[in-house]
C-alpha cells in the first residue's frame, strides 16, 4: 500500500516516536504549524474519521494526545487536537490521523 502513515507505522519511513501502544502510534509534523504540533495515528490503515468502524479508537488517539500534551509541557496552557476529513476538511494524507497543536495562542481564523 502506498500510505505514506502505513509505511510510519512499518518502520519503514523512520520518525521520533513520541508515544505507541498495541493500536496507535505518535510522532512530531514534518511541517509543524505550532510549536508543538504531534500526530496520532492508528497503526492499521483508517482512510478517515468517515471510515472509522470502532469509535473506541477516536477515545484512546485522544487519551494518547493527553498524554503526549503532559510530555511536552502543553497540557496546562491549553492546545488544539483537530481531524481534518476530506477534500474541504483539508484532508491531505488519506490515513486517519489526530492532530495536537500547543504551545502558542492560537487564533481562529488564523492571521
Ligand atoms: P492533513 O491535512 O490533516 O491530512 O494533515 C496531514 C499532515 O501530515 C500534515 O500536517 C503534514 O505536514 C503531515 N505529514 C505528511 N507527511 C509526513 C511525514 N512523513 N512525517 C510527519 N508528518 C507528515
Ligand atoms: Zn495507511
Amino acid at each position: 500500500m502506498d500510505c505514506i502513515f502505513c509505511k510510519i507505522a512499518a518502520g519503514r519511513v523512520p520518525v521520533k516516536l513520541l508515544a505507541q501502544d498495541d493500536q496507535l502510534l505518535a510522532f512530531p509534523d514534518i511541517d509543524p504549524q505550532a510549536p508543538v504540533h504531534a500526530l496520532i495515528i492508528p497503526r492499521r490503515h483508517v482512510e478517515s474519521l468517515k471510515t472509522v468502524d470502532d469509535f473506541a479508537l477516536l477515545g484512546r488517539m485522544h487519551q494518547m494526545a493527553l498524554h503526549i500534551s503532559k510530555q511536552a509541557g502543553i497540557y496546562d496552557s491549553g492546545f488544539r487536537t483537530v481531524i481534518n476529513t476530506g477534500l474541504n476538511g483539508v484532508q491531505t494524507v488519506l490515513h486517519l490521523h489526530l492532530h495536537l497543536l500547543g504551545g502558542r495562542a492560537m487564533r481562529w481564523p488564523p492571521g
